[in-house]
């Protein structure tokens, strides 16, 4: 293959075309991105898309991207996530610049500029109830009404902000707001709220605070002291870049970064909104933030999904100006694309019915070898052979007349391969009293290990098989969409009710070939003819293995 063939297609993304633009110019030196997650959940698939376009922007280019929390709102945050995001964020394979850094770092500075603003007759603390603000504020339509304390005296409103961060005022009393135009048609412009009382400890800066800057008090200043170049955010902020800039243009800040925004990525069949994500969780819907059904990093992360896939999908994704739904079998075909590629071939009877070797002695192990990848040179795998082995139920039948073609398996009176092992013929069954089958009895043909069966045996296909002395139990399992409607939270009902009932089950009585008990956690194998199946990253171990199912060879929601 030529270089061309290989080269990944350069997907459109017109921040980078900026950056690009930029640097060119010398409009900007080198290029400084961030990634500013509010800890007030886990990320989600829609942030991995934001941390690989920013932390992806500023590798492109040689720049750096800053980690920074926006933890502004002590009320919805919390240390765990906290913790999550770090962890989330270095498992996709970025790392960020210098420290971790918090708006909460700048708490001091954005008092300070307050105070400036205020001198500067620029804010004033408004005593309105929040009821009666919202009244004062007027419409998208109708232009707002001033606040009969838009021009108290800026010692006042100095003396009245230091007495709210003294903690002498119920929440909710007053606010800053900052002096714009209560008739912008932009309704961000309408004398924004830059601080509130909140008497609440927050997990960086503890009790020291009892008002907190809003986000955009906050966003833009800590974008300029960090020395930001391109602060990239998604759509729904278009709004409030006139007010990010106003704050830029009336704050003696170090520097002048420009806000881009962006298509948030939305994928089909899932949600990707903290709240919602967060109701899952809490309703015991899900295991928890790392439930392999949750589009979470961390679900994701525990379904077997590598961060190379992940990055690769979104990476693969356009930057636009538009918001889009992105089909989920893209997601999934870039998770098969990925596993089929690195991961090691094992075999593993999910539903087990035991099949008995006639013609080989019980003491007799054989020991079969199979490659551990089609292409990749990652050696032999040694599988025991011997006289009691399972097969899965779904490769049997009694039913002689099923048609060669359709039924490529195993059938009573004929012939079968055994995966990298014997030709097999299936001569009885032994059936327990409710009918069920309990045992095949076979024989396995001599000579036909690697070799073709002598003339006139013709085995039907090849099945996968375990050792039934020599494999050992596990537990699979097995996942499937979360929601069995492509769009669960854009009808008009609750987004519950399109939980797909089918989405998680768990196969106690599975076999796996004895070499997977050395399995590391979180490594993925693909079980031949059933799917991608991850060791659990928590509850795997020899003695209790443990596997989910991360994907099955092909889409089965196709076509539904
Ligand atoms: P949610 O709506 O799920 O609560 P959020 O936007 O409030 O998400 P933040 O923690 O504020 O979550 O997001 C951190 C960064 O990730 C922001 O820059 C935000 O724009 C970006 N981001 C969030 N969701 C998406 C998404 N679906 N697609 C792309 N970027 C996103
Ligand atoms: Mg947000």
């Amino acid at each position: 293959m030529s270089s061309k063939e290989t080269a990944p297609a350069r997907v459109s993304n017109f921040i980078r075309d900026i950056i690009e633009a930029d640097l060119q110019s010398n409009a900007c030196a080198a290029v400084v991105t961030r990634f500013p997650p509010e800890p007030n959940g886990y990320l989600h698939v829609g942030h991995a898309k934001s941390i690989c376009l920013n932390f992806g922007l500023a590798e492109q280019f040689g720049g750096q991207c800053n980690l920074r929390f926006d933890d502004t709102n002590p009320s919805k945050e919390e240390q765990e996530y906290v913790d999550a995001i770090k962890a989330d964020v270095e498992w996709l394979g970025f790392d960020w610049a210098g420290e971790v850094k918090y708006a909460s770092d700048y708490f001091d500075q954005f008092y300070a500029w307050a105070q400036h603003l205020i001198r500067e007759g620029k804010a004033y603390v408004c005593d309105l109830s929040a009821e009666e603000a919202s009244e004062y504020r007027g419409w998208a339509t109708t232009p707002g009404k001033n606040s009969p304390y838009r021009e108290r005296a800026p010692e006042e409103s100095l003396d009245l902000l230091e007495r709210m961060k003294n903690g002498e005022f119920a929440e909710g009393a007053r606010v800053l707001r900052a002096k714009i135009d209560m008739s912008s048609p932009n309704m961000n412009l309408r004398d924004p709220i830059l601080y509130r009382i909140r008497k609440q400890s927050h997990h960086q800066t503890g009790d020291k605070w009892c008002i907190y800057p809003s986000y955009d008090f906050a966003h833009g200043q800590e974008d300029a002291i960090e020395g930001v170049t391109h602060s990239i955010c998604t759509l729904e902020f278009a709004d409030h870049r006139p007010l990010y800039e106003w704050f830029l243009d009336n704050l003696p800040v170090p520097s002048k970064p420009r806000q881009y925004e962006f298509g948030r990525l939305n994928l089909n069949f899932t949600v990707t909104s903290k709240r919602k994500l967060k109701q899952l969780v809490d309703d015991s819907v899900v295991s928890g933030w790392d439930d392999p059904r949750m589009p979470t990093i961390s679900g994701m992360r525990r379904r077997g999904f590598s961060a190379r896939a992940i990055r690769s999908f979104c990476n693969g994704l356009p930057v636009s100006k538009s918001d889009g739904v992105v089909d989920i079998a893209q997601l999934e075909s870039a998770i098969r694309d990925d596993l089929d590629k690195h991961s090691t071939r094992a075999m593993c009877v999910l539903d087990p019915v035991k099949l008995v070797i006639s013609n080989l002695d019980e003491a007799v192990v054989e020991t079969m070898t199979a490659p551990a990848h089609p292409k990749l040179e990652l050696g032999l795998r040694e599988l025991p052979f011997t006289r009691e082995l399972y097969i899965d139920r779904a490769d049997f039948s009694e039913d002689t007349t099923l048609s060669r073609k359709k039924f490529k398996r195993l059938v009573l009176g004929e012939y079968v391969r055994l995966r990298s092992a014997y030709v097999i013929k299936a001569d009885e069954v032994v059936k327990g009293d409710d009918g069920q089958i309990v045992e095949i009895h076979a024989s396995l043909v001599p000579g036909t290990v690697g070799e073709n069966p002598p003339e006139g045996i013709k085995p039907r296909g090849v099945i996968h098989w375990v050792s039934a002395t020599e494999g050992k139990r596990a537990t699979v399992r097995v996942y499937d969409r979360l929601f069995n409607h492509p769009a669960p939270d854009r009808g008009e009902a609750d987004f519950m009710q399109h939980l797909n009932p089918e989405s998680y089950r768990v196969l106690e009585n599975c076999w796996v070939e004895p070499g997977l008990l050395d399995a590391a956690p979180e490594t993925v194998f693909q079980f031949e003819r059933e799917g991608y199946f991850v060791a659990d990253r928590y509850d795997f171990s020899a003695e209790t293995p443990v596997f989910n199912k991360t994907i099955g060879l092909v889409d089965n929601w196709a076509g539904r």
